[in-house]
């Protein structure tokens, strides 16, 4: 499990969470994307990487709330 720094609403319906994830924030490139489990059984969808910091070592991830594990994830 990787632990929830920051996550909040930041228009209604799109949410933004940061994560710590040392090892992908060191890797992360533009353009480049995690997949996202938000139970540990639960179904993996794709999100793009926001915005990282290798110094933090989080990575930044914004979603819309469509549907199942939008819906967990944004709880
Ligand atoms: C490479 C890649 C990167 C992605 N990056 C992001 C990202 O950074 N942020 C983000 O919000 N999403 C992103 N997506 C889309 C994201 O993966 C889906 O929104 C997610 O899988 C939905 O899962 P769910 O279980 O919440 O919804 P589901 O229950 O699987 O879907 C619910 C319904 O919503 C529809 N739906 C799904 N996505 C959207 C959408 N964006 N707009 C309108 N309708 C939609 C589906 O067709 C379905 O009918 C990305 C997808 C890919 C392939």
């Amino acid at each position: 499990m990787f632990k929830v720094i920051t996550g909040r609403m930041i228009v209604p319906n799109m949410h933004l969470l940061t994560l710590e994830a040392p090892a992908v924030a060191r890797e992360a490139k533009p353009g480049q994307f995690v997949i996202i489990r938000a139970e540990e059984e639960g179904e993996r969808i794709p999100l793009s990487i926001a915005d990282w910091d290798t110094q933090m070592g989080t990575i930044t991830i914004v979603f819309m709330n469509v549907g199942r594990t939008t819906a967990r994830l944004a709880q």
